[in-house]
């Protein structure tokens, strides 16, 4: 989608901190992060959130699942534990339509969220 930003970060448009990349998804630095660890995980191609997913592209979110281990791993944050997060909507506080997981971590995280 020509005006979604994170279509633009995934094609380079606009610059981000990358924490993990392959051919289908993308890891990057959350802007503003509220955590010590904060990483945003997104699919390569575009779908507005978990709620827009049919029976292809969920293979990209079944993608990013089996490659949480290692991220958490990578960013230190596998034994300390961590926070995995998908926000959808207006109450959900979804401010990107591009589906994308919070990876938080690095300090303990209170629930239940605000
Ligand atoms: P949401 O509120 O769940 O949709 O999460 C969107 C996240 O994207 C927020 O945590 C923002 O801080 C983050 N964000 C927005 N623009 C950028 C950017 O250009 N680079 C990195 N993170 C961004």
């Amino acid at each position: 989608m020509s005006d979604c930003i994170f279509c633009k970060i995934v094609n380079g448009e606009i610059p981000s901190k990358k924490a993990y990349e392959d051919d289908k998804i993308l890891a990057f630095y959350d802007l503003n992060p509220v955590a010590p660890v904060h990483i945003l995980i997104v699919p390569k191609i575009h779908i507005n959130s978990i709620v827009d997913l049919d029976s292809k592209s969920i293979e990209y979110v079944t993608y990013i699942m089996t490659k949480i281990k290692d991220l958490a791993k990578e960013l230190g944050v596998d034994e300390s534990g961590f926070r995995l997060v998908t926000n959808v909507g207006d109450d959900g506080g979804q401010t990107v339509e591009h589906l994308h997981f919070h990876l938080v971590g690095g300090r303990p995280l209170e629930w239940p969220p605000g």
